[in-house]
């Protein structure tokens, strides 16, 4: 009703104004997903039966539902959202006044290097494996889509129960993906947490990364271009969405926030072709996960050298790698 309210209240703001506005258009059942209620207590109660050990949820115009809680609520509840996945619904909860659970320290620091091969590697030299969920579940991913494709154009549009539960399986696979990525992070982040007081990364600019680089016109023959890099970017691309950094960082950060620990963003620029040891900067350092540099002839895995100069710059360690 608040939607419906604010999209006409939006409607009349523009007719008086003597705009031309669209009307506002029917949104069917499925064009939501989640409902936000601003306030907990205003058309919803977060443990509406308290002296009940059943948790429950009231919704107004729905009533009483059970919520199979999966972990304790921690603070003061600020908002609700009821979220719609598939055919399994959430309550989302967000709270206020959380309180931190600081861990003791550890007296270690390190620095991360998140890559393609391995997840990420630690200034020590210690990998976390990518498990490529994407890659694994790419299968029946394109499986499920081939088989949801094959409907006939008449028969989508009617909404089989067939259609339906072609559409349903794909949304589940997709689903599954994210969960099993969103579980790795955090099992990942926590190993870091609570190990290390300062935990140095690569400032990561996602939205860089993933562009399309420029196309290289052909300054021989008009009309025609270069190779620009496009096609083996585009597979660099899909590998770094998959191993989903973004996400990532933004788990150790509240991991971190929690834990009372340091997190230090670091400039990136050359972190992977810049010598450890004697600070030259070559792209040649560089093939592959093995690194020696042109200058000084140190060898070193690649990937902690990426970790090793993350560390440094952040002024956690010395040059003087092992
Ligand atoms: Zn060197």
């Amino acid at each position: 009703m608040r939607r419906l309210d604010k999209a006409f209240q939006a409607f009349f703001r523009r007719v008086k104004a003597g705009e031309k506005p669209g009307y506002p258009r029917f949104r069917g059942v499925n064009w939501f997903d989640t409902v936000d209620f601003p306030k907990d207590g205003d058309g919803c109660r977060w443990d509406s039966t308290p002296h009940d050990p059943v948790t429950r949820v009231r919704l107004q115009g729905v009533g009483h539902v059970r919520v199979h809680q999966h972990r304790p609520v921690k603070g003061h509840v600020k908002t609700v959202s009821i979220k719609r996945e598939g055919r399994q619904w959430y309550v989302v909860l967000a709270c206020d006044n959380v309180p931190a659970e600081p861990l003791p320290a550890t007296g270690a620091v390190t620095g991360i290097d998140v890559g393609v091969t391995h997840f990420l590697t630690t200034s020590e030299g210690a990998h976390v494996e990518n498990p490529r969920h994407g890659k694994r579940n790419a299968e029946a991913l394109a499986d499920a889509q081939r088989a949801l494709k094959a409907f006939p154009r008449r028969k989508r549009a009617d909404r089989s129960a067939k259609h339906r539960r072609a559409v349903e399986k794909v949304g589940n696979l997709h689903r599954k993906v994210r969960r099993q990525r969103t579980d790795h992070a955090h099992k990942a982040a926590l190993a870091l947490v609570r190990d290390y007081d300062q935990i140095a990364h690569e400032r990561l600019n996602i939205a860089n990364m993933v562009r399309t680089p420029k196309p290289k016109p052909d300054p021989e023959t008009p009309g025609s271009f270069l190779p620009n890099g496009a096609a083996s970017k585009a597979g660099l691309n899909r590998s770094i969405l998959d191993a989903g950094w973004g996400v990532f960082l933004g788990i150790l950060a509240q991991k971190a926030e929690s834990a009372a620990r340091v997190l230090i963003p670091v400039d990136p620029r050359n972190t992977s072709r810049t010598c450890p040891k004697c600070q030259h900067v070559d792209s040649e350092n560089r093939d592959g996960e093995k690194f020696q540099c042109t200058s000084c002839q140190h060898i070193n895995h690649a990937d902690r050298v990426g970790a090793w100069n993350v560390a440094l710059r952040a002024g956690l360690v010395l040059p003087d790698v092992a």
